[in-house]
C-alpha cells in the first residue's frame, strides 16, 4: 500500500527554486499517480524557459518518491506550463489529480487520432500508415506524425529515409509528402536511422512539441485546407509521450493495436487505462496478425486462434474495430517503402483496414 501522506510530505520538502515553496504548495505538481505495481508517475509543470533549470528537481522528485513505502519505482516528467499568465489557484494536493484538461486544438489540424499499442512490434506503425492512406482514399486530407521515439519506422515505410524536412519562413518544419500524406517523423531528427537515442523526459517533450507545434501542418502553398486528420504513431507503452500529448493538444481519440498474445493484450490494457486517465476517448481496438492469409491459395489460417482481441474489447466495453490478417504483400510493401494502397489495393489485410478506416470517419469532426 502506498503511504500517500508520507509521499506528499516528502515531495513538499523539495523546494521549488522559482517560488521558494514546497513542490506541492507551489502548485507545480500537476499529476501524481501510483499504479498497482507501485510505480509512481509524476508530472511537474514549469514554464518552458525554466525547464532546463528544473532537471535537478525532477531527479530529486524521482529519488525522493522511490524512498517512500509502497513505491517501487518513480518516473517524473517536466511539461511546459499550459497557462503561465493565469496560474491555477494553489490548493494542496489531497488526492491524485487528473492531467490538465485545457487542451487547445493544434493549428491547421481538425482532428488528431493517436494510434497506440502497449508493446512494440505489433504492427502499430504499419497500420498507422495504411490507415492514413485509406482515410485519404475516403477524401480526407491526412497527415502522419511518427512519434515513436524507440523505433521511428515511418521514414522506411514511406521510402523517405535520409530525407530532411525544410523549414518555412518562421522556421517551422514543412512536412514531407508521402503518397499524398503530409509526413513528419522523429526519425528525420536523428542523424542516421540506426542512431540509438536515449531520450530523457524533457527531450521527449521538446521533440514532440517541435513536431506538433513547430511544423506547418495543414495549409500549404498548393492547398490551403487544414488537415482533416493527423494520425500520430505513438511510441509503444505508457510513458512521457502519451502524457505530454494529452496535456498539450486536443486529441479526438485513440485506437489501440494489439496482437492476440496475452502479453501484448496485457500491455494494451495498460495503454487503454492511461488514455482513460488523460481523458482521450479510446475509439476501439484493432487485432493485428492473428491469422495469416496464404498468397497462393487465399486460405486463412488462424495461427493465434480467433477472437482474442475482440473478447478483450468486449470485456473492456470498447468497440472492436476489426481484425487485420498477416499477409506477405503487406510485409513486403512495408519493407519496400511503397505502401499497399499503392501497390496492391485489394490485399485482404487492406480490405479489413479499409472497413476500419470507414468506421473511424464518423468519429472525426
Ligand atoms: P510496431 O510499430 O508496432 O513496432 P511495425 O508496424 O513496425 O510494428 O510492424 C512490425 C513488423 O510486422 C514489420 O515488419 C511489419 O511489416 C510487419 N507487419 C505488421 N502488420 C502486418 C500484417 N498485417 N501483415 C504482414 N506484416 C505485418
Amino acid at each position: 500500500m502506498t503511504d500517500w501522506g508520507a509521499l506528499r510530505a516528502a515531495l513538499n520538502r523539495i523546494i521549488d527554486p522559482e517560488t521558494g515553496e514546497g513542490l506541492i504548495d507551489s502548485g507545480k505538481l500537476k499529476s501524481l499517480d501510483v499504479d498497482a505495481a507501485g510505480k509512481a508517475s509524476l508530472v511537474i509543470e514549469v514554464s518552458p524557459d525554466l525547464a532546463p533549470g528544473f532537471e535537478p528537481l525532477r531527479q530529486d522528485v524521482e529519488a525522493v518518491a522511490q524512498q517512500v513505502r509502497g513505491i517501487s519505482a518513480a518516473q517524473a516528467i517536466l511539461t511546459a506550463e499550459a497557462a503561465s499568465k493565469n496560474p491555477e489557484p494553489k490548493t494542496p494536493l489531497s488526492k491524485p489529480e487528473p492531467v490538465a484538461t485545457a487542451k487547445p486544438k493544434l493549428s491547421g489540424v481538425r482532428n488528431i487520432l493517436a494510434v497506440a499499442s502497449g508493446k512494440g512490434g505489433v504492427g502499430k506503425s504499419t497500420l498507422s500508415l495504411n490507415l492514413a492512406l485509406l482515410l485519404k482514399e475516403q477524401g480526407l486530407k491526412v497527415g502522419l506524425l511518427d512519434a515513436d521515439i524507440y523505433g521511428p519506422s515511418v521514414p522506411k515505410l514511406t521510402g523517405l529515409e535520409g530525407r530532411r524536412p525544410l523549414g518555412n519562413s518562421q522556421n517551422h518544419a514543412i512536412p514531407l509528402d508521402a503518397f499524398g500524406l503530409q509526413v513528419l517523423s522523429i526519425g528525420f531528427m536523428l542523424k542516421d536511422a540506426s542512431t540509438a537515442m536515449i531520450w530523457r523526459g524533457p527531450m521527449v517533450q521538446q521533440a514532440l512539441m517541435q513536431l506538433l507545434k513547430q511544423a506547418q501542418w495543414g495549409p500549404s502553398q498548393s492547398d490551403p485546407r487544414p488537415l482533416d486528420v493527423l494520425i500520430i504513431d505513438m511510441p509503444p507503452g505508457t510513458g512521457d509521450v502519451q502524457l505530454s500529448l494529452a496535456q498539450q493538444v486536443a486529441v479526438a481519440g485513440a485506437v489501440v493495436v494489439s496482437t492476440p498474445q496475452d502479453l501484448a493484450l496485457q500491455d494494451a490494457r495498460k495503454g487503454i487505462s492511461l488514455f482513460e486517465k488523460v481523458e482521450i476517448p479510446v475509439l476501439g481496438l484493432i487485432e493485428n496478425m492473428a491469422s495469416f492469409v496464404c498468397a497462393n491459395c487465399g486460405t486463412t489460417h488462424a495461427i493465434f486462434g480467433q477472437g482474442g482481441v475482440e473478447a478483450e474489447a468486449k470485456a473492456l466495453g470498447l468497440p472492436f474495430l476489426g481484425a487485420v490478417p498477416l499477409t506477405l504483400a503487406l510485409r513486403a510493401a512495408s519493407d519496400a517503402g511503397t505502401p499497399l494502397p499503392v501497390t496492391a489495393p485489394d490485399d485482404p489485410a487492406l480490405t479489413q483496414l479499409r472497413h476500419i478506416a470507414r468506421a473511424l470517419v464518423p468519429s472525426l469532426s
